[in-house]
């Protein structure tokens, strides 16, 4: 039987709890399903590391996970330590050495949640933002003179490549081709910025001739946020740049019902590395250690993760016990209006799994 060797980085706050629930949740989809494995080998990487040690994850990191088959990571970010160590020490350096340069994030609403858009537009959407994960607004480029003085100038450079920016068009085509309605809307600010954005139109426009059967049409950000919200049904598959793909997909979590729902994929298209899968939502320390932290966009996540194992029936398997308990209110944490813990969410979810015949 083929055994999946999968790195868990649990990471801060919340991300513990929801992992140790998603963890659960993937063993009881292996033994129902019964034709494959998991194994688990945990990592105890994030701020607590960097408070022992002044490093997120120990020197040889990433090749004790590179020859796994992935990666399922929770969420870093602790109070007292600085942003941009907790995300640039751990998450992105796993993002970037192991080129996972799409970032996919499915949005629906599942049944029973209350979304804004129930009632006001239909309340039906099935989206998926596919995110430029590796360039772009956040590569880091740019800098700051004159510190300080009342002259200071600070520069943000996005860098925007040609490879970069075929390969993650190519791959947005080939996903919208894939699903039924091959709709692809990308997304850009052509109007106002004069040289990046140029090349994503120009560039759209050159892999849109490959894909003859898939619909697509560019939309500026702005205008974009009110499509998002007015005509929630007009859109299917969307690619933007990172910062705008950032933006939009906190929005269409936000839609579809709550952060703690929403999951991400890390995709390394081309297999040479593991991808990383994770719920979109951050450590929380607000609510850490409370136990009421919602799991469902952890066990969406490990259905994603099982889809880019192979395991399309466990995959799916899973989203019908999610979609089965999501339907009751009794299983909503306090983030969609309800009372439930992390416990109840899963002890349902694994009933659901089990119970299915
Ligand atoms: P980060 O800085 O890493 O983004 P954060 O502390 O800003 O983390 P997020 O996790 O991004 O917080 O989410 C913002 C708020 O949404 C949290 O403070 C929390 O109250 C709520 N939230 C996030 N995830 C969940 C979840 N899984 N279940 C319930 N509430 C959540
Ligand atoms: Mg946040």
């Amino acid at each position: 039987m083929q055994t999946f060797r999968i790195a868990t980085i649990p990471g801060d706050g919340i991300g513990k709890e929801v992992v140790a629930a998603g963890v659960e949740v993937l063993e009881a989809i292996a033994r129902r399903d019964g034709r494959f494995e998991m194994s688990f080998d945990f990592f105890d990487w994030g701020s607590d590391h960097y408070r022992r040690s002044g490093r997120m994850m120990p020197d040889d990191g990433l090749s004790r996970i590179k020859d796994h088959d992935a990666i399922l990571f929770g969420a870093v970010g602790a109070p007292e330590v600085p942003d941009h160590v907790t995300l640039w020490g751990l998450r992105l350096a796993i993002c970037q050495s192991f080129d996972q340069y799409a970032n996919v994030r499915p949005t629906r609403i599942l049944p029973g949640i209350t979304s804004p858009l129930r009632g006001v537009a239909g309340g039906e959407l099935d989206w998926v933002i596919v995110r430029e994960n590796s360039e772009g607004e956040y590569a880091g480029q740019g800098g700051r003179t004159h510190r300080g003085l009342p002259d200071e100038i600070a520069t943000e450079v996005a860098i925007f490549t040609r490879s970069g920016v075929e390969r993650i068009m190519r791959f947005a085509f080939e996903l919208a081709r894939s699903r039924p309605r091959k709709l692809l809307t990308v997304v850009t600010k052509s109007n106002a910025q004069r040289h990046g954005m140029v090349l994503w139109d120009e560039i759209a426009a050159q892999v849109a001739a490959n894909y003859p059967d898939v619909t697509w049409d560019k939309m500026l950000v702005d205008a974009m946020t009110v499509r998002m919200t007015l005509q929630p049904q007009s859109l299917d598959t969307i690619v933007a740049t990172n910062l705008h793909a950032d933006i939009l997909s906190d929005l269409a979590a936000a839609l579809a019902g709550s952060i703690g729902i929403a999951p991400t994929a890390n995709l390394n298209p081309e297999r040479k590395f593991p991808s990383m899968f994770e719920p979109i939502h951050g450590s929380a320390f607000d609510i850490t250690g409370k136990g009421v932290a919602n799991p469902i966009a952890t066990f969406w996540t490990a259905s994603l993760m099982l889809g880019h194992l192979g395991q399309g029936d466990a995959a799916a398997r899973l989203m019908r016990a999610v979609e089965r308990i999501t339907r009751d209110t009794a299983f909503h944490t306090p983030d969609l209006g309800g009372r439930a813990t992390t416990r109840s969410v899963t002890d349902a979810v694994i009933d659901a799994i089990n119970g299915e015949n």
